[in-house]
């Protein structure tokens, strides 16, 4: 079961069910139904806008953000959903923190519910740096089906991997 390695650290319980589903080959179709809607956020400016509107509403006190782009250099299934990353530079003799997000190319044709998973993942990250349980607090409270959301996502990404989509 090696396509289960990107849902380690789930109970044992769900994963026997994604199992289930994978032997009778249904998981692609369960996800294409569960999700069946892509998003139009496909330019790294609407991605910038659409990042900084979650901010305006559920972190307006987080660090400003200077760059959001989608980001073809990271490889989700390894490890990493998205980057985020904190720049300090000096500017006209002061330290500016500057908060770059990256997210990763697949998402730009995902469903919307995963595209907004990364991006509530990536913000909650301008204030909690680990994945602690402030940090997954601040994730639910931007999007309350956020666990969900993200074992979904996981999901999704061993279909694309499969070729089950
Ligand atoms: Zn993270």
């Amino acid at each position: 079961m090696t396509t289960l390695t990107y849902l380690q650290g789930y109970p044992e319980s769900l994963l026997e069910q994604v199992e289930t589903l994978i032997a009778q080959n249904r998981l692609g179709e369960v996800i294409s139904k569960r999700y069946p809607d892509t998003h139009g956020i496909t330019t790294d400016k609407a991605l910038y806008q659409y990042t900084q509107d979650f901010k305006n509403q559920y972190l307006r006190n987080a660090p400003p953000i200077n760059k959001v782009a989608y980001d073809n250099k990271i490889h989700v299934l390894k490890n990493a959903l998205g980057l985020h990353t904190a720049v300090s530079r000096v500017q006209g003799g002061k330290l500016k923190a500057k908060a770059e997000i990256r997210v990763a190319t697949v998402f730009r044709q995902a469903p919307e519910a995963f595209l907004r998973m990364i991006v509530v993942h990536e913000l909650a990250h301008l204030k909690e740096k680990d994945h602690n349980k402030a940090f997954y607090q601040l994730c639910c409270h931007m999007e309350p089906h956020y666990h969900q959301l993200e074992f979904d996502m996981r999901l999704w990404l061993i279909c694309k991997d499969e070729g089950w989509l």
